[in-house]
């Protein structure tokens, strides 16, 4: 396979804590469209995406002899990382390069957003939005709906039930009360002085860091089986001593 994804479930603050800690300096979006996947509807997966739904859907777009996919699929659970955030997927013809794709899981051309499962999703939805916001410095008014694209014949998309102006206001609302994640994660490795090989974003769940897998895999030279949001003392401990500091609210890992 040329590409594969990530193929991944996130709670919202996981996700949030995922984008921040990613590097766009391979690839960064201007903006996000919106999507809704029409088919299958909220019906036809009352329980949402399983792991084999993902797969099949990763089936489906390289049999379509695609480069890439659609970046996100929100469903009633949480969020589903299909295309890497770092690379451009293929979901709007005229703004692949330019922008991320979402895909939110309902037929909202009929099925309802603001309540059952509809409203579950869009939950999910707008915290996906607001952290993805945050990470490229957009204001919420510059998501775009896929319908917009000129070139598409998905004139639609995502669904009439989808009202532009109350996502836009959900996502500035989501945005003013997500927990920026002000824990940092500083890495010090051998033969660097005093001058931290990295910093990450890490935040703090039940008293232990957290942080990506593939950001500190980056940073610490440590290979890593995919992405994933990773205690830091199981991922760096064996090889790297660990130190919180309060008064910093900085988590310290130093070569051994
Ligand atoms: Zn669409």
């Amino acid at each position: 396979m040329a590409w594969d994804i990530v193929g991944r479930r996130f709670s919202d603050d996981e996700f949030d804590a995922y984008v921040a800690g990613l590097s766009l300096s391979r690839w960064r979006p201007d903006f996000i469209v919106l999507h809704n996947t029409a088919v299958p509807s909220l019906e036809q997966r009352p329980n949402g995406f399983t792991p084999q739904h993902i797969q099949n859907l990763y089936g489906f777009y390289v049999g379509k002899g695609w480069s890439g996919c659609p970046h996100l699929f929100v469903d009633q659970h949480g969020i589903w990382v299909l295309n890497p955030l770092t690379r451009r997927g293929v979901h709007s013809p005229s703004w692949n390069a330019v922008s991320w794709g979402v895909e939110m899981l309902g037929e909202y051309g009929r099925e309802p957003f603001d309540a059952g499962p509809g409203a579950l999703v869009r939950g999910h939805a707008i915290s996906a939005l607001a952290s993805l916001c945050r990470k490229l410095g957009l204001d919420p008014g510059g998501i775009r709906f896929h319908k917009e694209d000129p070139k598409t014949t998905h004139t639609t998309c995502p669904g009439r039930n989808v009202r532009k102006d109350q996502v836009t206001d959900a996502v500035a609302q989501a945005m003013q009360s997500q927990t920026v994640p002000t824990v940092k994660l500083v890495i010090y490795r051998h033969g660097m002085g005093d001058q931290p090989a990295a910093i990450v974003p890490a935040v703090i769940r039940n008293g232990a860091a957290f942080a990506s897998s593939l950001a500190m895999a980056e940073a610490a030279g440590i290979p890593a089986e995919g992405d994933a949001l990773v205690s830091v003392r199981s991922f760096l401990g064996s090889r790297y001593s660990l130190k919180w500091s309060a008064a910093t609210q900085k988590v310290y890992a130093v070569e051994r």
